[in-house]
């Protein structure tokens, strides 16, 4: 990857299970720090949307705040666990008040998600999503979607 895609503009990712394994306590899966650092260079917007309520908290831990340009997250709710049930639709929320406050084209955001229902809620708005699967997110993930959309208008 050394140029930036001609049609993403932004990468959005979701945190748990995505970015960050819980596995073991908590760490981020192997490809994280690297392939954001790469993206930030290249000149990519980047952008969270996590339901997880301290999701700032842990890109700090982590030390990847910084290359966070959007962090949406859903405020504490007494109801919160609610909002994880398969037939949420509230990640759709999240993304879609991350698009108005990026000014961004759903059709030039590209979404990694872990869980399938998420996913389908960025594809229903228009919003390019992948699904991450058990090993979470990688580069090569990253690289074959982008090449993928590359050559889809
Ligand atoms: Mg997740």
């Amino acid at each position: 990857m050394s140029s930036k895609s001609q049609n993403i503009d932004m990468i959005i990712f979701d945190l748990d299970d995505t970015l960050v394994c819980w596995k073991n306590g908590g760490e981020l899966f192997p490809d994280v720090q690297e392939t954001l650092a790469s993206l930030k260079t290249i000149g990519y917007r980047i952008a969270l949307a996590s339901y997880n309520k301290n999701a700032y908290y842990y890109l700090k831990k982590f030390q990847i705040h910084e290359y966070f340009d959007f962090v949406v997250i859903e405020e504490f709710q007494k109801n919160f666990k609610v909002q994880f049930s398969l037939d949420s639709d509230n990640k759709k929320t999240l993304l879609q008040k991350l698009l108005n406050v990026a000014q961004t084209l759903p059709s030039r955001s590209l979404f990694f998600d872990d869980q399938w229902v998420n996913v389908c809620s960025g594809n229903s708005i228009g919003i390019k999503s992948v699904h991450v699967k058990e090993n979470g997110f990688t580069k090569e993930m990253l690289y074959s979607s982008l090449k993928k959309y590359e050559t889809l208008k």
